[in-house]
């Protein structure tokens, strides 16, 4: 059978880039291994996904590369996203930050790119598994258990590693190593992170506190922070777990824009206990287990300057070593991918496989947290459909 361009995983990037390329004339299969299209918007955002992030600019990815995501950016912007939810009048608000999200469902999000696919005559094939991807003169042979492709492009959008129930695999990765292009290091990232021992955890499992949070090389996050029964979790480490590498320390302001020595100074004579005063600014069970894991409880006049001074330094960064984080099961993304020093930031073309795509979470681009991920989706998928 014959086709212009295959698209491989009908995902947010494949779905995207399907309809920009047979919107265009061209004629596309888009096949996927799973029966349902787009599992990860269909769970993404708490089932409202967050679709896009008005504020985004290449400054919200990680990449090896940190300038290669902004010509498809450019080429497809977060308001060409938004004007396109528009035209199909999906209600949407912002929740903080810039983040869009749907009013009532993703499912609205996943209707509107099978719509935009079938304008284009995009023919399905769900529930396909790919048995090979060869090249031929006039461009790949793709097969599958049933049937023979040829075409002249291939889009691979398979993703990334996270949440493998779903039907995530490597085979981005597997056929990016068949070619011969580089892959930069995976790992689980916007993922909770772990730490031993737990009993602290355990006790303070379900606090949640507004922080300041830094990781690694990344800029700092402020948002919250929830604990859990196996560490911390919440916006502002999902954010930090993207930058950090096993074995470094995270930093955690506790009381951001707040002064704990202040605090302490005022209250220095008092006879009342330590965590009793910081549970003027802290959930109680936080203060009572922070002080407790670092200082002996005392009433506030018996504690040295000294102690105080230290106390209030650990609030303001307390330095802590997770031992690792909750992987691929947890992790929104997988950090790293397909080299981008092997594509065109133009086109998302192999440089030196022509007619091979690369879109997506597959490719070393992860977003922060709040809709970028899928403005990359948007971005890399819709151009990619405009070369294919
Ligand atoms: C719980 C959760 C919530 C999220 N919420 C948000 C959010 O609100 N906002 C945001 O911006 N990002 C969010 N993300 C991240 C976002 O979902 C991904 O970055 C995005 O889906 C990546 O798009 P993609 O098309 O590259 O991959 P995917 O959407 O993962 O699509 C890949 C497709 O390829 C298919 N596939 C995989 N392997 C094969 C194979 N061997 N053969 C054929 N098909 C294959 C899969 O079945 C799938 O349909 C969330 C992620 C998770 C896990």
């Amino acid at each position: 059978m014959e086709t212009d361009v295959i698209v491989i995983g009908a995902g947010a990037a494949g779905m995207m880039a399907a309809a920009s390329a047979s919107q265009r004339g061209r004629g596309v299969t888009l096949i996927d291994h799973s029966e349902r299209l787009a599992e990860k918007i269909r769970i993404s955002g708490g089932g409202r996904c967050n679709f896009t992030n008005t504020q985004t600019t290449a400054e919200r990815y990680l990449s090896r590369n940190p300038h290669f995501c902004k010509s498809a950016l450019a080429q497809y912007t977060a308001q060409d996203f938004i004007d396109l939810v528009n035209r199909y009048g999906i209600a949407w608000h912002e929740k903080k930050l810039g983040q869009l999200f749907c009013d009532k469902s993703a499912q609205d999000i996943i209707d509107l790119l099978q719509a935009e696919c079938d304008l284009g005559g995009t023919v399905w094939r769900t529930g396909t598994a790919i048995q090979g991807i060869t090249k031929t003169n006039t461009g790949f042979q793709v097969d599958t258990l049933q049937e023979r492709w040829q075409c002249q492009s291939v889009i691979i959008a398979t993703g990334g590693l996270s949440i493998p129930p779903i039907g995530a695999t490597g085979f981005g990765y597997e056929i990016a190593k068949q070619f011969g292009l580089p892959i930069t290091p995976l790992a689980a990232a916007l993922v909770p992170l772990t730490f031993e021992p737990k009993d602290l955890f355990n006790e303070l499992a379900g606090v949640s506190l507004d922080c300041d949070a830094h990781g690694g090389e990344g800029p700092n996050f402020r948002e919250n922070v929830l604990f859990t029964h196996r560490g911390v979790s919440g916006p502002a480490i999902l954010q930090i777990s993207s930058y950090w590498r096993p074995g470094q320390e995270i930093a955690l302001d506790l009381l951001p824009g707040r002064d704990a020595h202040a605090l302490f100074e005022e209250a220095k004579r008092a006879d009342t206990l330590l965590p009793n005063v910081l549970a003027d600014w802290l959930p109680k069970r936080f203060a009572q287990a922070f002080c407790e894991a670092i200082v002996p409880i005392k009433p506030m006049k018996q504690y040295t300057v000294r102690e105080l001074d230290s106390v209030a330094q650990r609030l303001h960064n307390w330095r802590v070593v997770p031992s690792g984080s909750q992987g691929y099961k947890k992790a929104e993304v997988t950090r790293g991918g397909v080299d981008t020093d092997a594509l065109s930031s133009k086109t998302l073309m192999s440089k030196n496989v022509p007619g091979l795509f690369f879109v997506g979470e597959v490719v070393d681009v992860t977003g922060w947290l709040g809709g970028y991920n899928f403005q990359w989706a948007w971005s890399s998928g819709w151009v990619a459909g405009q070369y294919a």
